[in-house]
């Protein structure tokens, strides 16, 4: 199973990393020790500076498949839910500025959060899907699919031109602006359509 993810799917965020708009997806994976399911707490690793959560609309994928036409896309999908893109933005930032892949800064431990998933019939393709992120209460991120730069389909067929999906992968959409650091003791609550499908506990 793998975990892809898409950077700088939303204007917005993009810009608040003082990055440049994609002209095509950008791409990276994480492993799936990264995984934390089942409402498990995240526990903030010492080592690695600060981390900042980023809420994501995650799809699983149903189905393989390769070189996926846009079209049939959203054929590949069998649920879609909330994750929690965990980045640990100082060595995020080291890494780039020395020309480096952010795997360390992306890939540890607990560093995909997995929240509840909506089955086809639930989440009514397709529909504009709202995500929000809370934390202690505040709202700190909100963003929805019209904003994507890149549609669902566009990132399916995208990814599938150089990776076959499987079923059971999982595909990390990209977070809206809002950005920001976690700790110790935070209570993050992510929402889909105003509905809570996801909760975690910063240890
Ligand atoms: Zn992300």
């Amino acid at each position: 199973m793998k975990i892809i993810c898409i950077g700088r799917n939303y204007a917005e965020h993009a810009r608040e990393l003082n990055n440049n708009v994609p002209t095509e997806p950008v791409v990276f994976m994480k492993p799936e020790s990264a995984l934390i399911r089942d409402g498990k707490p995240f526990f903030l690793p010492d080592h690695l500076g600060d981390v900042h959560h980023e809420l994501e609309i995650v799809l699983r994928i149903g189905r393989n498949g390769k070189h996926i036409a846009e079209r049939f896309a959203s054929t590949y999908i069998d649920r879609i839910g909330l994750g929690i893109d965990f980045t640990a933005r100082s060595l995020q930032a080291d890494l780039k500025s020395r020309g480096l892949p952010w795997e360390l800064a992306k890939g540890f431990d607990g560093s995909a959060i997995l929240g509840d998933w909506l089955s086809p019939e639930e989440w009514q393709w397709p529909t504009l899907l709202a995500l929000r992120l809370e934390v202690n209460g505040a709202i700190r991120q909100v963003g929805d699919t019209d904003q994507l730069l890149f549609s669902f389909e566009q990132i399916i067929s995208f990814v599938s031109r150089y990776f076959t999906l499987k079923m059971g992968d999982l595909i990390f959409t990209g977070t809206p602006a809002g950005v920001g650091p976690v700790h110790r003791g935070d209570w993050l609550q992510g929402f889909l359509n105003d509905r809570p499908m996801l909760q975690c506990k910063i240890c």
